[in-house]
């Protein structure tokens, strides 16, 4: 990224406006599309999709269910149904092959949110002021664990942002708007990216659950890779790039092999180069047609 240039730019000029936006648009579409299916029925008594999020009927035959959730109930010592336990089966299935943090990238709609206040804290060029570990999620993930133990109730579930979006929704304004708007002003004016980043236990749960999911992203052409940084930019964690995009030097692979990983593609959108990809775990090889910088048509 030049000075005065957005992050992107480089890409909308040698690929295209679409080519250069075609993994957020898709995403979007994911995330509002599943939004839509949950909203259909309160909003217009078209019931495809009965429940919320956290567990859910289709067509009143597939049982969805948030193992986070699911953890949650057993360890305030709820019995779940054995439909709760088939569909959270479904859910860790689905997750190990795609990689947790998809659920992040793909279909929590609290993400839209906190996209929009990464994109305007960049517009603005707003410091953070208050920096977190990013292992805070984990303490603050075994936290609400704890206090399901303890208070035997889904306390955690009061004030989960995810839950809140579709409280938001369906019974309008109340304590679950303020909480969205508290939010997007902490993400956007007081720590960049700091709620799914840095705090938020759903995304760290899911993170666990995809430590050895099998889609990745692959910086595999990396050797064509010009330091223009857009793609630190634009990720929601940045950190996780760069053992993959600069080791091939200490023998490392192209993989992106943390489960911090969103697999949200922005990556694949902004590179001009092409340097990424979605691959699966198995594609790890340092050995690949793009080693050479000199391979590479100008
Ligand atoms: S980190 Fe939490 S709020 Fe952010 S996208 Fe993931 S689940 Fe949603
Ligand atoms: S590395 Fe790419 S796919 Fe992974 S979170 Fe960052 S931008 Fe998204």
């Amino acid at each position: 990224m030049r000075a005065g240039q957005y992050a992107g730019h480089d890409a909308v000029v040698s690929k295209g406006w679409w080519a250069a936006h075609k993994w957020l648009l898709l995403r979007r579409v994911s995330q509002l599309g599943i939004l839509g299916l949950f909203l259909l029925g309160p909003w217009f008594g078209v019931w495809i999709v009965e429940g919320s999020l956290a567990s859910s009927l289709t067509l009143e035959w597939l049982p969805l269910t948030d193992p986070y959730l699911l953890l949650q109930m057993l360890l305030s010592g709820g019995r779940p149904m054995q439909v709760a336990w088939i569909g959270a089966a479904i859910v860790v299935v689905f997750y190990l092959l795609v990689g947790g943090r998809a659920y992040c990238a793909w279909v929590c709609p609290v993400n839209i949110i906190t996209d929009a206040a990464a994109w305007l804290n960049r517009r603005l060029g707003f410091k953070s002021t208050a920096n977190f570990s990013r292992s805070t999620r984990y303490w603050i993930l075994a936290l609400t664990l704890l206090l399901a133990l303890l208070t035997g109730s889904l306390a955690w579930e009061l004030v989960n942002p995810v839950s809140s979006v579709y409280r938001a929704l369906v019974f309008g304004i109340g304590s679950a708007w303020l909480l969205l708007v508290a939010l997007f002003l902490f993400d956007a004016f007081v720590s960049r990216r700091g709620w799914c980043g840095h705090l938020c236990p759903v995304g760290a749960f899911y993170s666990l659950l995809g430590k050895a999911s099998v889609v990745r992203i692959s910086a595999v052409a990396r050797a064509r890779c010009n330091d223009c940084m857009d793609c630190f930019e634009v990720c929601p964690e940045p950190q996780v790039i760069r053992p993959a995009l600069k080791g091939e030097a200490s023998g490392a692979g192209p993989l992106i092999l943390s489960p911090n990983c969103t697999n949200c593609g922005r990556c694949i959108d902004v590179c001009s180069k092409d340097v990424f990809r979605i691959d699966t775990r198995f594609n790890n090889s340092t050995n690949n047609q793009f080693l050479h910088k000199t391979e590479v048509a100008p």
